[in-house]
């Protein structure tokens, strides 16, 4: 169910929502299309975007009448789409059931690096005067990241901060090749998942959102091993796909202040400005 369909999928049957400015009218045309494909008696219901209060609804009750239900509404991150449910109004009892509510999706697109002419990092402390700022953000992510992999978050004394790997780590040269634009080709997908369970899911209510991705991103099996956007794009900065300014025009820096002192109080400083 599109409101208009944007594309033709194939194997599923697609019914186009009426786009109407009338709240009354599109309520009643939305359970129209509803009782419409119940009568299908579908397996699988796609719902191309939750935007109103109606949609959510119908989104739920779907979900309630045993259908599997996939949707995508506009959210900053996959913890925070409860939080946007909620705001459109629809019952908490509903919102924060993980037989309901099971899997939260959230991504965003980068541009790739040109195989071609991306620039390797020990080449672009030549031409990208705060490189070094850069590459220590860089490293910091990367450390902190394979640090709660291993330990989760639980407080103490990071003697295990290891050193990682930044051989693969490459710029972009934005004047670009003949085979790419400013030094990018293609995009690629950034996303973090959350399978929920009830955990997440009471933490979520209370608005704990820090206990939320902590429990969320801790190794199984005391949290849910579960990978931030933020690690998504770390692991692609690291495999040589995205360059690290790419990553942080997405996603924001790669390592907080507070993170890039406490790597360097253990490791020291590796990339100095000149
Ligand atoms: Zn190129």
């Amino acid at each position: 169910m599109e409101d208009p369909p944007e594309g033709g999928v194939k194997g599923a049957r697609q019914i186009g929502v009426s786009s109407v400015t009338d709240e009354k009218l599109r309520a009643r045309l939305l359970s129209e299309v509803m009782r419409a494909s119940l009568r299908l008696d579908p397996d699988i219901v796609m719902l191309g975007e939750i935007r109103d209060f109606e949609t959510a609804t119908m989104a739920f009750r779907l979900a309630l009448t045993g259908r599997q239900v996939y949707t995508t509404l506009h959210v900053y991150s996959a913890l925070a789409i409860p939080q946007r449910i909620r705001d459109l109004g629809i019952e908490q009892y509903l919102v924060y059931d993980h037989h309901l509510l099971r899997g939260l999706f959230s991504q965003r697109l980068s541009r790739k690096l040109c195989p071609h002419c991306k620039i390797h990092w020990k080449e672009a402390a030549k031409i990208i005067p705060n490189y070094a700022e850069i590459m220590e953000r860089t490293r910091a992510g990367a450390v902190m990241m394979k640090y709660h992999r291993a330990f989760g978050f639980e407080p103490n004394d990071r003697k295990q901060l290891d050193e990682p790997d930044l051989s693969n780590i490459y710029f972009s040269d934005v004047r670009g090749c003949d085979k790419c634009f400013e030094g990018r080709s293609g995009r690629t997908v950034l996303v973090e998942i959350v399978d929920a369970d009830s955990q997440v899911m009471t933490y979520l209510r209370n608005a704990e959102m820090d206990k939320a991705r902590e429990y969320w991103l801790t190794p199984q099996p005391e949290g849910l091993g579960g990978t931030s956007m933020l690690w998504h794009g770390i692991e692609k900065v690291l495999e040589g796909m995205l360059s690290p300014l790419d990553t942080e025009f997405e996603l924001g820096p790669l390592a907080t202040k507070h993170e890039i002192t406490e790597v360097q109080k253990v490791l020291g400083v590796k990339y100095e400005s000149r």
